[in-house]
């Protein structure tokens, strides 16, 4: 059995506060998670004479999940004796099918409604973990064995990002909560619990948060905003054209001259091919003035905080079938007030 437990003589955690109050606000944001209960679509099909794949609906965990999608779309699809692709799509998910194809000798055109920073992937966290990504009674251990392969190979991936120049980076979190904690990040017989890193469970004398059970972890934090620009200049290095365009139907898709095309349209999928089982889980976010200090992660029933360098992000909003990108005044002070009586609260 591990040890959860800190090294003995470890001196005890004295973290600095966020400072929450409505002065330090720098934007809201508000974005729609694609979200489907049987969890993302990854799949091959013939479109006419072409090839079309699925690559779409990865609820909270597109950011996260999207080199290791993309690796199953690109074994799926990708012939090299057509190296002539077309991926539709140029958030999170398009960008890594896209560099992924470059790396196997594709020549790539993308296609795109929004690029970067308008599309729903620049308003993530994000935290690398695969957060509230299907329903688990609507999925199969055959999807959770692929859901964990896709984790598994992203998790290698974003770790050679590390760094100023795609602003991936490691933090920590601390998993805040007044029962002991068994389920979060991943519990002890789920396979995710692999990907987990340096967990362990604090005492209280260990840490200043004002909750009785904190459970520590970390993960990689990807700066989404300098990461997706990063990624748009690599493929555009790499030889990629980007066409700025909106599909409005299957045939629009049909008549690309490419014979190859990877569907990465998020949200934009359930219309454009009707699958009607995606819907949106609107996530609404205050972004803090940056405080340099706050290097960690906060996650529980208020919701999360995000240390992050060009901001403190304070979030936690899962509003499923809600489509409107207004911010509403009461979500947003009901997770200023669920955070400030938490930093509020820590000891000196
Ligand atoms: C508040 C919030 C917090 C989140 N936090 C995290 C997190 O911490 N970690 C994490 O991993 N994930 C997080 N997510 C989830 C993550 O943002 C999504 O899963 C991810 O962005 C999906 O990426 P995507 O590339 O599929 O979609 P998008 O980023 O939406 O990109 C879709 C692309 O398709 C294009 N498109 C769509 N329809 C059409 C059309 N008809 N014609 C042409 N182009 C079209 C769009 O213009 C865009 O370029 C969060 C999301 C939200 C909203």
């Amino acid at each position: 059995m591990r040890d959860l437990r800190m090294a003995p003589g470890t001196p005890p955690l004295r973290l600095p506060p966020v400072h929450v109050s409505e002065e330090r606000i720098i934007r809201i944001d508000v974005g729609l998670r694609p979200f489907r209960p049987s969890g993302f679509r990854v799949e091959r099909e013939a479109l006419g004479d072409k090839v079309l794949v699925h690559n779409y609906g990865h609820g909270g965990g597109g950011i996260t999940l999207s080199w290791g999608t993309a690796k199953i779309a690109v074994d799926l699809g990708y012939d090299a004796s057509k190296p002539e692709v077309a991926v539709l799509g140029c958030g999170a998910v398009g960008l890594a099918t896209a560099r992924l194809l470059q790396e196997r000798g594709a020549r790539v055109r993308i296609y795109a409604k929004d690029l970067p920073p308008n599309t729903t992937s620049n308003v993530a966290g994000a935290q690398w973990w695969p957060a509230s990504t299907f329903d688990h009674d609507r999925t199969t251990p055959e999807f959770r064995q692929r859901h964990f392969e896709a984790a598994r190979f992203a998790f290698r991936r974003y770790q050679s990002l590390v760094g100023d120049a795609y602003g991936v980076s490691w933090e920590t979190n601390y998993n805040l909560a007044n029962r002991p904690i068994t389920t979060y990040p991943a519990a002890e017989d789920d396979p995710m619990r692999a990907l987990v890193v340096n967990q362990r469970d604090l005492a209280v004398d260990e840490h200043n948060f004002p909750r009785p059970f904190v459970r520590q972890f970390d993960t990689m934090m990807i700066e989404t905003p300098l990461y997706l620009r990063r990624m748009e200049l690599d493929v555009r290095q790499h030889g990629a054209e980007i066409v700025v365009r909106e599909f409005a139907d299957v045939s629009q898709v049909q008549a690309l001259p490419e014979r190859t095309i990877f569907n990465c349209t998020g949200l934009g999928a359930g219309r454009l091919f009707g699958d009607t089982e995606i819907v949106p889980v609107r996530g609404q976010l205050a972004i803090l003035l940056p405080q340099p200090e706050v290097n960690y992660n906060t996650i529980g029933r208020e919701g999360y905080m995000f240390g992050r360098r060009d901001g403190i992000v304070l979030g936690g909003s899962f509003e499923r079938g809600q489509w409107s990108l207004e911010p509403s005044p009461e979500t947003i002070a009901g997770i200023m007030a669920g955070h400030k009586s938490i930093f509020d609260a820590m000891r000196a």
